[in-house]
C-alpha cells in the first residue's frame, strides 16, 4: 500500500498515527492520577419500569474531567483503561461508588432501586473479579438484589467455561446479571441458555426507525419473543422519541431507557425522578 499510495500519502498515514499514539498516551497518563485526583463522577440514567412507570434502576456512567483534556468521553477512555491494566482499580472505584450511592438513596428514604454497572471485559475476567464485587458489597453494606452487573457478549471469548461458573458464583452471591448491546455480538444464541442471566438490554441501534425500519422492527420482535421462551426480562436502551416509547408499550418489552426517559445526570438531579411516575407518559394519544 505505501508504495502505491506515494511519498506524500506515507507521510500523511504517519502523521495520523502520530497523532492517534500522542492523544492516547495524554489519556493514558491523565488517566493514572484522575481517582485521587478526583476527576471522575458518576452520572446515572433512569431505567423505567414499563408496568408501574415507575423507576426502577439506573445505569452508572462515568463521567471525567481533566484539566488538561477537557471532557473526554467513555467510549474513548474505557478501551485505553482496559488496554493499561488501569481499569482494574477504574472498575472498582466505579462499583464502590455506584453502591455507595445507591445505599445513600434507601438510607435517605427514597423506593428502593437497581444500580447498574458496566463491567468491561478484561475486569470481569479479573481471577478476583467475584471476590471484588463481594468486598464491595460488604463495604458499602449494599444488598447484593440491588446491584445489577451489565456485562457485553465477549466475556465468553477466552474460556466460556471460566465465564459460566463466574457468573454462577455472581448469582450465588445475589446479584442481577444483564447482557448490554445485546445483538451487537457475534456469539451464538445458545449461550443465552447456558448463562445464569437475568435480563438482556436490546442495543440502541435496534430501536433507531423502530416503527419504519422493517429490519429492526423484526430484530426487536425476535429478541421479545425469544426472551419470553427463556424467561428472561428485556430493556430496550436508546428510547429517543414518543412513538419508540409507545411501540414498546405494546410489546412484552420490561424496562426502558433513554433519552425520551431521561438524560444520564448528577446523582443530586436523578433522585428528583424517583419517587415520580411516568403514568402521564402512557395515557397520551398514539401520534405515529
Ligand atoms: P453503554 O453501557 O451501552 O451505555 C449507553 C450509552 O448510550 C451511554 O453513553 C449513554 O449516555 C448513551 N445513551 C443513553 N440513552 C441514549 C439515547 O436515547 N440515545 C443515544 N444516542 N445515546 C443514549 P456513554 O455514557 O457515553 O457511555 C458509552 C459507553 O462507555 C457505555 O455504553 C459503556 O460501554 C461505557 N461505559 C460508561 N461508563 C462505564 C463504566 O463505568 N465502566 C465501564 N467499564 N464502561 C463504561
Ligand atoms: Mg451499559
Ligand atoms: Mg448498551
Ligand atoms: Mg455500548
Amino acid at each position: 500500500h505505501i508504495k502505491e499510495t506515494g511519498k506524500n500519502n506515507y507521510q500523511f498515514f504517519n502523521a495520523g498515527i502520530d497523532h492517534y499514539l500522542q492523544r492516547k498516551l495524554a489519556v493514558e497518563k491523565q488517566l493514572r492520577s484522575a481517582i485521587e485526583n478526583d476527576e471522575l463522577t458518576l452520572y446515572y440514567q433512569p431505567q423505567l419500569d414499563l408496568q408501574t412507570m415507575k423507576v426502577a434502576g439506573v445505569e452508572a456512567l462515568i463521567r471525567w474531567d481533566n484539566k488538561e483534556l477537557g471532557t473526554v468521553s467513555p467510549a474513548e477512555f474505557i478501551p485505553i483503561a482496559e488496554e493499561t491494566n488501569l481499569i482494574k482499580t477504574l472498575g472498582e472505584w466505579v462499583l464502590t461508588e455506584a453502591c455507595r450511592q445507591n445505599k445513600q438513596w434507601q438510607n435517605a428514604g427514597f423506593n428502593k432501586i437497581k444500580v447498574a454497572v458496566n463491567i468491561s471485559i478484561k475486569q470481569f475476567n479479573e481471577a478476583d473479579f467475584v471476590d471484588t464485587v463481594a468486598k464491595v458489597l460488604a463495604a458499602t453494606n449494599l444488598e447484593a438484589t440491588y446491584l445489577e452487573l451489565e456485562i457485553t457478549e465477549g466475556i465468553a471469548i477466552s474460556d466460556p467455561q471460566i465465564a459460566i461458573n463466574k457468573l454462577h458464583q455472581l448469582k450465588e452471591l445475589g446479584v442481577t446479571i444483564s447482557i448490554d448491546d445485546f445483538g451487537t455480538g457475534y456469539s451464538s444464541l445458545s449461550y443465552l441458555q447456558k448463562y445464569p442471566i437475568d435480563l438482556i438490554k436490546i442495543d440502541q441501534s435496534f430501536l433507531k426507525g423502530i416503527l419504519t425500519n422493517k429490519e429492526n422492527t423484526a430484530i426487536v420482535v425476535t429478541i421479545l419473543s425469544m426472551a419470553q421462551h427463556l424467561n428472561l426480562d428485556v430493556i430496550a436502551e436508546g428510547v429517543e422519541t414518543e412513538s419508540e416509547f409507545q411501540y414498546l408499550l405494546s410489546t412484552s418489552c420490561n424496562l426502558a431507557q433513554g433519552y425520551y426517559i431521561g438524560h444520564p445526570q448528577s446523582a443530586d438531579e436523578i433522585q428528583k425522578e424517583f419517587n415520580k411516575s411516568f403514568k402521564k407518559l402512557q395515557t397520551r394519544e398514539l401520534n405515529l
